[in-house]
């Protein structure tokens, strides 16, 4: 009897390397530092290609540059990243374990929105990062990275807090919620940003079952009057 052929050997899974990731991401970094492809390269002080970790599981798209960002050529140093720490470290995350970009890697003059040549012109650039980090999620911030990165035009006080797959990057899930900009003097919007934000550990896979609580003492045990009023969740110190 002729021997049983081998069983052909399934390719090995693609193992990240961190090393290689973080050599693509500072190649592309020279790009972004050298591009003149459209106006808002006469107009910059600094590029701001985004900074974190190249293995990170989390990954943040804002808008766009501000002043402050310009300057100090890193994304979200102003008042919406700040607040952006204090979303971070509600769920136990520091930047140095997430990714944050943006759409465009350039501030436009005054602020002002991002134009669609120009996010037309960048978004290879974003898109490569995304390639190169492979994060699990991606959390949009705001209308122009949620529109970007769906595809679709639906606004983002639609989508906030919908979980969606995205095109073309099966294992990615896109996350949009409103951007820290949009929260910092409209109360309800900080309140939808802190609740989506609470769902992110489950989304990566974080979720901790909490043990079963066998015995429930009551309340006349515990020495407290019965309410029907729950403690409101602690809110961030903005206001
Ligand atoms: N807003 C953004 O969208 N990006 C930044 O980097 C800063 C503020």
């Amino acid at each position: 009897m002729a021997a049983a052929a081998p069983v052909p050997k399934l390719p090995a899974p693609a193992v990240a390397d961190p090393a290689l990731s973080a050599r693509r991401l500072a190649d592309l970094r020279n790009r972004v530092e050298g591009c003149h492809q459209c106006s808002l390269g006469e107009t910059r002080t600094s590029t701001v290609f985004g900074s974190g970790s190249p293995e990170a599981r989390l990954m943040f798209v804002g808008e766009a540059p501000g002043y402050h960002e310009d300057q100090q050529g890193r994304p979200f140093v102003g008042q919406a990243g700040k607040l952006l720490d204090k979303l971070l470290a509600r769920i136990d995350l520091t930047r140095d374990e997430v990714f944050i970009a943006n759409v465009l890697k350039c501030r436009p003059p005054e602020n002002r929105d991002p134009q669609s040549e120009e996010i037309g012109l960048c978004r290879e650039f974003l898109e490569q990062q995304i390639e190169i980090i492979e994060p699990l999620v991606i959390c949009t911030l705001g209308n122009f990275a949620t529109k970007l990165l769906t595809g679709k035009p639906d606004g983002i006080s639609r989508v906030h807090g919908c979980p969606q797959e995205m095109q073309g990057h099966a294992k990615i899930k896109l996350f949009p919620v409103y951007h820290p900009a949009a929260a910092l003097y409209t109360p309800s919007n900080l309140k939808a940003l802190e609740a989506d934000f609470d769902l992110l550990p489950e989304l990566l896979g974080d979720f901790v079952p909490q043990p079963l609580v066998e015995t429930i003492p009551v309340e006349s045990e515990l020495g407290v009057e019965k309410t029907d009023t729950q403690p409101e969740p602690e809110q961030l110190g903005l206001f």
